[in-house]
């Protein structure tokens, strides 16, 4: 069992494994405990997503708020940070959104080696195929935009295109041949479990609680108004500050005390296909027709597409979608025509109207948020970076001081598209 001490977190390394298999694997440290809930603590961060235990790593790290507890309904890392397609980028066209996700991938780079946990990071780049003149010009802004801060993201021609991608159909015949791609080199994917687990076990080693299976149900409150704790379905826990991590949850959570966010929450879908050999070494993302595809390490083709078309909390197949997002897969690869597909899931994500984060603090003193992660498994590393930075501090982190709520009441907004189309 492991304790509030990260130099007592067991080691992973070629040797420990080679050690445990001397005695069966029956020698390793739990990852992390699972220590009876107490009554009160400083801070109660509510889900332990990816962000929800980031935040707690991050709080526990450079703040040394280490008496927290992380409140999670279901299991840890079972939200949407296991339903997503863990593709990981920079591509963005604001400053600040570009600043912000270039830092996370660069956390990204060193993340196995800082938390000592192999987290499959594989940075293999993404291309965006671009099939109409509007896209065109839309990402050349977007790579000029880029160039200011670092990231790249090239133009490059349709031979270029076919070097890289040689699974592409000729394009001879298709409805909108390609006209060029954007490459960018910091494209990468990790291994969504690993992410969430290689947090919890280092915010563990640091002294933070993880309790599973637990709802939090309602809020309680101060005479002044400020949140005192959280009802759970296993009693008040009582918290100096509670901080909301709740993802595609967080509108309906957040309603229990009394506010209403600036958020929308549609179903997303992936699917994968059977594994086959390796046969694409890139992520492909088709803005113009919605769809991106990669190729997973099980040999899986992994597949998504844009949100469903209407707000829902549903968490499935809207059909409609899912024939959209096929018929220009086959389109572009003819060849993955025959394949069978193994399974199709979608999840629940809560954007605010102009698609950017909201890491802020509410109108209830407080109470915190973090939400409107449209694509935000890129953004773990940097989401709980600068979310323990205001909780603590109560000063939002200068790469994310434009994400508070009050950019909505100041028209201050940051509008960015999602990768793929957006209907
Ligand atoms: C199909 C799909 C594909 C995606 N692909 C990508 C991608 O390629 N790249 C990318 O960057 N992003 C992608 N995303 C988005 C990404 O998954 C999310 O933005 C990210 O996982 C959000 O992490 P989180 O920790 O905030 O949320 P979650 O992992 O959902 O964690 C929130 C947790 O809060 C818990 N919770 C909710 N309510 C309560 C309550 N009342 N009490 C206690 N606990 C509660 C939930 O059980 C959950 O575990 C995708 C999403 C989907 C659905």
């Amino acid at each position: 069992m492991i304790g509030p001490d990260p130099e007592a977190m067991q080691r992973y390394s070629f040797f420990s494994l080679a050690r445990n298999a001397l005695s069966q694997h029956e020698g390793w440290q739990r990852a992390w405990r699972s220590p009876p809930l107490k009554p009160d603590y400083d801070v109660v961060i509510v889900g332990a997503g990816g962000h929800g235990l980031s935040t707690a790593y991050h709080l526990a790290k450079e703040h040394g708020v280490s008496n927290v507890a992380v409140i999670e309904k279901g299991w840890l890392g079972g939200g949407n940070t296991a339903r997503n397609t863990h593709t990981i980028r920079s591509n963005y066209l604001r400053d600040v959104s570009i600043r912000f996700h270039d830092v996370s991938v660069k956390l990204y780079e060193q993340l196995s080696r800082e938390l000592n946990y192999n987290i499959l990071f594989s940075q293999r780049s993404m291309i965006d195929l671009i099939q109409s003149w509007g896209k065109m010009r839309d990402l050349r802004r977007r790579s000029l935009a880029m160039a200011l801060h670092g990231p790249a993201y090239q133009l490059i021609t349709v031979d270029e295109l076919k070097r890289r991608i040689p699974a592409m159909g000729d394009l001879s015949d298709v409805r909108l041949p390609p006209l060029g791609g954007m490459l960018h080199p910091e494209g990468a994917m990790a291994r969504h479990d690993a992410v969430a687990w290689s947090y919890a076990r280092a915010a563990d080693a640091r002294g933070v609680e993880i309790h599973q299976h637990t709802e939090v149900t309602g809020f309680t409150f101060a005479a002044n108004g400020a949140v005192t704790g959280v009802e759970t379905n296993r009693g008040v826990v009582r918290a100096g500050k509670v901080a909301l991590a709740t993802a595609g949850n967080t509108s309906h959570v957040i309603a229990k005390a009394g506010l209403n966010l600036p958020l929308v929450t549609r179903n997303l879908q992936a699917f994968v296909s059977e594994p086959v050999k390796p046969i694409i070494d890139v992520i492909v993302n088709c803005p113009d027709v919605g769809l991106y595809v990669m190729q997973s390490d099980k040999g899986e083709l992994v597949i998504g597409g844009g949100t469903d078309p209407i707000p829902s909390y549903r968490q499935g197949c809207h059909f409609a979608t899912f024939e959209d997002v096929v018929a220009s897969l086959v389109e572009l690869f003819p060849r993955f025509r025959n394949l069978k597909m193994l399974r199709q899931w979608g999840g629940a994500i809560e954007f605010a109207y102009d698609a950017s984060p909201i890491i802020s603090a509410t109108d209830i003193p407080g109470l915190h948020v973090s939400t409107g992660w449209y694509g935000g498994f890129k953004s773990i590393p940097v989401g709980g970076l600068t979310y323990a930075h205001l909780i603590a501090t109560g000063q939002p982190h200068p790469l994310a001081g434009s994400f508070g709520l009050d950019r909505f009441r100041g028209l201050r907004f940051l509008l960015e598209a999602g990768t793929v189309a957006q209907r």
